[in-house]
């Protein structure tokens, strides 16, 4: 029985079929995205292993609990996601797509390459995907509570309405960093209790988990405004002037008014996935110097603009 269940498919299956049992019960997912999820976890959890599954699971519970959070409340204002708050199989897919294109990689690596760090890349690529893809969540999802009006990313002096593209709260970008920490943390236990299941090659590899999951969530959720603002499509609420993805605003229908018509906010979502895990491996490879530089420098030019 044991041997049964130490098997990673038996063991797979079996907690996938649990989980999508919890959130379709809890409203995380519709049916397209209960499909879609299971198919995601279990690949993580086959070819990644259990650390990288977990921060995945970390990802999905706490983004589908902080949807949840005061729905009520975020309706009302206009800024909560569509059909209750279920994700369907384009949400999945948007956030899922690069840890399993990840996953595969931490499987492949040592199988195809002599490259001993080769593993621990694909691994900082996973890290820093799921990184950015909660800080994004979560930042957005809580930071709407923020008592303070949000701000534009690309133009930081000017105030915008809640729940516009791009628009950033102060509270919003403490979240992301603490969701990118918590990320790094996981992993962190994980390499101390259970070492087998992080592909590290040194001990430095495993205390840089910490900052590259925090910088690279931070980073990642702000890269994500920033292309919401400059080419995401685009519709403005004639009630209350935000600008939003939405057709329905303060409920009444919103206008069109710009940015890259089939640019929709699943290719936002898809597109700063694709940095974080970017960033993840290039933190991973020890360039923290250069990314620190360029995020003071970011910070100095749009302060400034
Ligand atoms: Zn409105």
């Amino acid at each position: 029985m044991f041997e049964l269940l130490s098997n990673p498919v038996v063991s797979g299956l079996l907690i996938m079929t649990l989980l999508a049992g919890v959130s379709y019960k809890l409203h995380f997912v519709d049916i397209s995205g209960l499909v879609s999820a299971f198919m995601v976890g279990f690949i993580v959890w086959y070819a990644g292993g259990p650390a990288a599954f977990t921060i995945l699971l970390f990802f999905f519970l706490s983004s589908g609990l902080a949807t949840k959070f005061k729905y009520k409340a975020k309706a009302k204002q206009g800024v909560a996601q569509e059909a209750k708050g279920r994700r369907s199989w384009k949400n999945v897919t948007a956030s899922g797509i690069i840890p399993t294109i990840f996953a595969i990689g931490m499987y492949l690596a040592p199988r195809l390459s002599t490259n001993p760090d080769l593993p621990f890349y694909m691994f900082a690529g996973l890290v820093g995907a799921i990184a950015t893809t909660t800080s994004d969540n979560l930042a957005s999802e809580i930071g709407v509570f923020s008592k303070r009006t949000p701000r534009l990313i690309t133009n930081l002096r000017r105030k915008v309405p809640r729940g516009t593209i791009g628009g950033v709260s102060l509270l919003g970008e403490q979240v992301a960093l603490a969701a990118g920490f918590a990320i790094g943390l996981i992993v962190v236990l994980f390499a101390y209790f259970a070492p087998s299941t992080v592909p590290v090659t040194s001990a430095n590899q495993i205390t840089m988990f910490i900052p590259l999951a925090a910088l690279t969530g931070f980073v990642g959720c702000n890269m994500d405004s920033v292309l919401g603002a400059v080419i995401q499509n685009k519709f403005v609420c004639d009630i209350c002037g935000a600008v939003t993805d939405k057709d329905v605003h303060c409920s009444s229908q919103t206008k069109y008014i710009g940015g890259c018509k089939w640019f929709s906010n699943m290719h936002v979502n898809l597109g700063s996935s694709l940095m974080g895990s970017t960033l993840g491996i290039v933190l991973g490879v020890g360039l923290f110097v250069w990314v620190f530089g360029g995020v003071f420098f970011w910070i100095l030019a749009s302060s400034s603009s």
